[in-house]
């Protein structure tokens, strides 16, 4: 499988190539040459296939000619290493819990995958940088934990994140420094942008990015679709809608990706907050980005949706054939808190406020019935969104095993101003 990049289509990369870029120098996202279909029997007996075999099959066309097959096993099996289960909520509407891996977030199976991926076929050490306001920095640093060859720099805006946050990130030690910079998240984001259009920087240093703009966090996250759609025919059910909280467009981009190879997804919903641009697009066919605004699903608040371009591609930028297979759904936040009551109050189940949005897009379709299940996919564990799952259900929800372990120890990070020259001077001194 080859790649182009979304800015220059006539111009090919091999995935290890793609990889170690991260963004393509003409700013662009690379992108597939192709979608392979994946085989009629295969599609057909989904259900009686294990999550390592279905993970495998998928993923195997688009690294095959960069990893071999004992090594993808390997990264398949690393990578789906914990739980994908599908819990009913209320008739015909399942949720897919994304968050029973190591730092209970969707994005724990891109950040573990793209970690052994490039280390299988980086040519030299590699140096990822990311910028976070939380979830990404947590599981990219606790993906690349103590792989051999790769050393992770991450920046965070001090006392802009939450204390559990900031101590995923700052506790770990080994290869993963932590950075604290005096400003807010934009200021980190920039930072690291010109720590990759630095020139003589990169003559030195082998910098690549682990956001989902990188090939090898974004397509994986195409295996939790097709695990779903096994499950759902489990239970009985023969047709799928997924609902999927939506910033930058990388999780439901992979899932329609999915569907292109073959996976019957009967339609896709994207769901927001009031950073709305993608519903607005799919509703009028004008792509107007903006700025964000700040909500309680903050995870999602991105106005300029990075993997849009993919999307875009997937469609060959037809307005017309994406809305036959997309949707878009909103609320705000005050809706979204009223979701989540309600739907502990009638169905006990806790809702966090990304998945939140999405479980009530399903409820309002119209499109569930008991031959078509609709699965909301819940991207985080609402713990992780303590302070505001607490007040909007009156509960006192406890923290699971797994972060509190955390909260106990000891943090360790790098304070630095907000200055690309301070950063420059840091890498330069302490890499090679
Ligand atoms: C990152 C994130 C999202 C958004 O995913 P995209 O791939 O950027 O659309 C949604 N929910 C949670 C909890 C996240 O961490």
């Amino acid at each position: 499988m080859r790649y182009y990049s979304t800015n220059s289509k006539d111009q090919f990369l091999n995935f290890g190539e793609a990889v170690e870029e991260g963004l393509a120098p003409d700013n662009g996202l690379y992108f597939p040459e192709s979608i392979p279909k994946l085989s009629q029997e295969f599609i057909d007996n989904l259900h009686n296939y294990s999550k390592e075999e279905i993970g495998i099959e998928v993923i195997r066309n688009f690294i095959k000619d960069d990893i071999s097959e004992e090594e993808i096993k390997r990264i398949v099996r690393e990578t789906l290493d914990f739980d994908f289960p599908l819990k009913e909520v209320s008739k015909d509407i399942f949720s897919l819990e994304l968050f029973h891996g190591p730092t209970m977030a969707f994005k724990d199976v891109g950040a573990r995958f793209m970690s052994r991926s490039l280390r299988a076929v980086a040519k030299k050490d590699s140096i990822v940088l990311v910028a976070t306001s939380g979830d990404t920095g947590s599981a990219v640093a606790n993906g690349f934990y103590k792989i051999p060859g790769i050393q992770v720099v991450l920046l965070y805006p001090s006392g802009k994140i939450s204390k559990i946050q900031e101590m995923q990130l700052t506790t770990l030690g080994e290869n993963i420094t932590a950075i604290e910079v005096d400003g807010v998240f934009d200021d980190c984001q920039s930072i690291v942008k010109q720590a990759f259009l630095d020139d003589e920087l990169n003559k030195k240093l082998s910098l690549t990015s682990a956001n989902s703009i990188n090939v090898a966090r974004w397509l994986p996250q195409s295996l939790y679709y097709f695990l779903a759609v096994a499950e759902a025919r489990r239970q009985g059910f023969d047709e799928v809608v997924f609902s999927v909280p939506s910033g930058n467009f990388g999780n439901i981009t992979a899932g329609m990706i999915g569907a292109r190879m073959g996976l019957p997804v009967k339609h896709f919903i994207a769901a927001t907050n009031m950073n709305k641009v993608v519903p607005d697009y799919l509703n009028t066919g004008i792509y107007n980005p903006s700025p964000s605004v700040p909500t309680i699903s903050n995870a999602m608040d991105v106005g300029a949706p990075s993997n849009f371009v993919r999307l875009s591609e997937l469609y060959g930028g037809s307005h017309e054939k994406i809305s036959e297979d997309l949707s878009g759904y909103f609320l705000t936040d005050l809706e979204t808190k009223k979701v989540m009551k309600d739907c502990y109050k009638s169905h006990n189940y806790i809702l966090d406020p990304h998945g939140a949005i999405a479980y009530d897009a399903l409820l309002n379709s119209g499109l569930t019935n008991d031959k078509t299940c609709g699965i909301f996919l819940e991207t985080a564990h609402p713990a992780k969104f303590k302070d505001i799952v607490d007040e909007a259900l009156d509960i006192d929800l406890p923290l699971p095993e797994k972060l509190k372990e955390i909260v106990g120890k000891e943090k360790v990070s790098i304070k630095m101003d907000n200055n690309y020259g301070a950063f420059k001077a840091f890498l330069s001194k302490n890499y090679k």
